[in-house]
């Protein structure tokens, strides 16, 4: 049965979504045993967590930052092309705002999109000036490359290939040069599980799980006047990503579990070029950035055949959607599970001086990149859609922020453009920590009372994550239909009725959180009947249907039930 049209709020039991979702509020986790608190948790140390605890500390009297392994864990370290800003003379905030709108499909927020693009050149040169040494040219500029759907050089680079790990050391080495500051405090290893509420609803600290010594060890409770996730992407939901572990959706599976607004959180960006390592690899896998292809690289099937010649006018620099479509089209057309990068041209010292770090994984894996064709196909990459926020990162939960990548701020539309994500996190980490601060210092967000928390949910068990991953790579991947969402779905709600586990741990709490990021995905892609950047359903393959140019929005009830909703976006000039 096919769906109504867009715009009527529907809860999910509606038989064109599939089988009824019903969201626990909790997650078993026990009585916490001790209480801590403060002013703000922030919670994730990665670009946009750091950034935020950093500017709240000069800012509010007490900031907890909480991270679930170490400091340096998470997608930042792993980022490798750069960070987007219109820094080089020739560019303009205009030119970076008109290629983010049209990577983004017409669904873009342009206020979001303005702030990114005006405020980002300065927040980059702020990273410059805290510490972040990027890669400069012969006159001690900013050495820009280009990436795919950019029409400028503009994307500053650390380590030839190593950004986000020099961003991170920054970032952490400035937390550390604070650390005996009474107004940080700074916890390792603890696991946010889920969020209070007063009776209001107003968020008012976590839940946690802390591996530690002393007294804040086990489960416990940080009670604070605000909440900022910072905690990252999705992508361990599907059997392979670029992602590291630690992305398995926490902080959205909370926020949905608190009734926050969520949207647009069936735009998952697949990365076309992630190194193909055999049938049935899974987890993190090696990423080829998109850089490589700035640089010249390009992209063969089995026959040398340049396919994205006469696809796209950018060709093989396309916006990412494009070429992983072409991509997943070329291995239907071939029979093959991967196509070829082609970089043999750039030549060893160019690719090992540029590329460093790639260059060492390759070889590491059995290829060189000077040598040798790269066997690629599009993995998991970026989740595009999150916790719906507004201009100062505020969710539909009051006390409530989200940062980076856990967050929607509408920068990204339907598909981000590459290297906006570390600069959208580092933007509105900015305009976070300067709003929470300007409401506690007008005396908004007093300090309440959590509401009494009743006993959680059985969890999933840790073994079913792999079943969880399957059945979103079959059905919700980087092609979906109707048909394969619906068999996602159905698979999703037999395994949440045989979670029976009540044994509470990391492990278990990441796979019911990877249970319902994956099912709120499923129903927001199925909503979505059209092919639309990131969403591409094969039975809707006619590109953007005016009908749904907008935001999808899905948020769970009192009762658990989740209600999806359609706000349409104004038209955009993307000629
Ligand atoms: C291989 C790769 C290459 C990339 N290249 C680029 C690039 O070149 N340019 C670009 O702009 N973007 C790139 N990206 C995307 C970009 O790196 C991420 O979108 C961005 O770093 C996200 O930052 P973040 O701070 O939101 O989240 P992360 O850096 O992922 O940090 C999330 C943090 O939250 C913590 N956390 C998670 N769950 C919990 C929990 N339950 N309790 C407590 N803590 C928790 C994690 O441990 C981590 O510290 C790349 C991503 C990958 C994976």
């Amino acid at each position: 049965m096919s769906a109504d049209r867009p715009g009527a709020d529907r809860p999910s039991g509606d038989p064109a979504l599939g089988p009824p979702l019903a969201v626990p509020r909790w997650l078993v986790s026990g009585e916490p045993g001790w209480t801590t608190s403060a002013d703000v948790v922030v919670v994730g140390s990665g670009i946009a967590g750091l950034t935020t605890a950093l500017r709240l500390r000069q800012r509010v009297d007490r900031v907890l930052l909480v991270t679930k392994t170490v400091l340096s864990e998470g997608s930042t370290q792993w980022a490798q092309g750069g960070i987007a800003a219109a820094l080089d003379p020739a560019d303009s905030p205009q030119e970076h705002l008109h290629d983010t709108l049209v990577a983004g499909c017409g669904i873009c927020d342009v206020p979001a999109v303005t702030a990114l693009v005006h405020e980002g050149p300065e927040r980059v040169r702020e990273l410059v000036a805290l510490g972040a040494e990027f890669d400069l040219d012969e006159e001690g500029e900013l050495r820009l490359t280009r990436e795919g759907g950019h029409h400028r050089d503009r994307i500053a680079h650390a380590g030839g290939d190593a950004t986000g790990k020099e961003i991170s050391r920054a970032l952490i080495a400035a937390l550390h040069a604070v650390q005996d500051d009474p107004g940080i405090e700074v916890i390792e290893h603890a696991l946010v599980v889920d969020l209070l509420q007063d009776v209001d609803e107003r968020v008012c600290g976590v839940t946690l799980h802390v591996i530690g010594e002393g007294q804040i060890d086990g489960v416990g409770a940080a009670l604070a006047r605000a909440v900022v996730l910072a905690t990252g992407g999705l992508g361990q939901v599907y059997s392979a990503t670029t992602n590291p572990s630690v992305a398995t959706g926490d902080g959205l599976a909370a926020a949905l579990r608190a009734g926050a607004v969520l949207t647009d959180v069936e735009f998952v960006q697949f990365h076309p070029t992630v190194l193909w390592l055999g049938e049935g690899s899974s987890g993190q896998q090696p990423l080829i950035s998109e850089a490589v292809r700035g640089e010249g690289a390009f992209l063969v099937d089995r026959d040398g055949v340049r396919f994205m010649q006469g696809r796209h006018p950018l060709a093989d620099l396309a916006p990412r959607d494009v070429v992983s479509r072409a991509i997943v089209d070329r291995m239907h057309e071939t029979g093959e599970q991967h196509v070829f990068l082609d970089a043999r041209h750039l030549g060893r010292e160019f690719l090992e001086q540029r590329f460093p770090s790639i260059v060492a994984r390759c070889r590491e894996l059995g290829f060189d990149p000077a040598v040798d064709l790269l066997p690629v196909a599009p993995a998991q990459h970026y989740a595009s859609g999150g916790v719906r926020t507004d201009l100062e990162g505020r969710s539909s939960l009051d006390g409530l922020y989200a940062c980076g990548e856990v967050s929607c701020t509408g920068v990204h539309g339907a598909n981000r453009l590459a290297s906006n994500s570390l600069l959208e996190g580092l933007v509105f980490a900015h305009r976070i920590a300067d709003d929470i601060s300007a409401r506690l210092a007008a005396g908004e967000l007093p300090p309440v009372e959590p509401a009494p928390a009743p006993a959680g949910t059985a969890l999933l068990d840790g073994s079913a994550r792999v079943q969880v991953q399957a059945a979103m790579t079959a059905g919700a991947g980087a092609v979906r239909s109707a048909g394969s969402l619906a068999q996602t779905a159905a698979t999703l709600v037999e395994l949440a009725a045989a979670a029976t586990s009540e044994e509470p741990g990391p492990e278990s709490w990441e796979t019911t959180n990877l249970l319902h990021v994956g099912q709120v995905l499923t129903l927001a892609a199925t909503l979505r009947e059209e092919t639309r950047g990131g969403h591409v359903r094969s039975d809707h393959p006619e590109l953007v249907d005016p009908d749904w140019r907008g935001h999808t929005h899905l948020v769970r009830g009192a009762d658990g039930t989740v209600t999806t909703s359609f706000e349409p976006v104004p038209e955009q000039d993307l000629a």
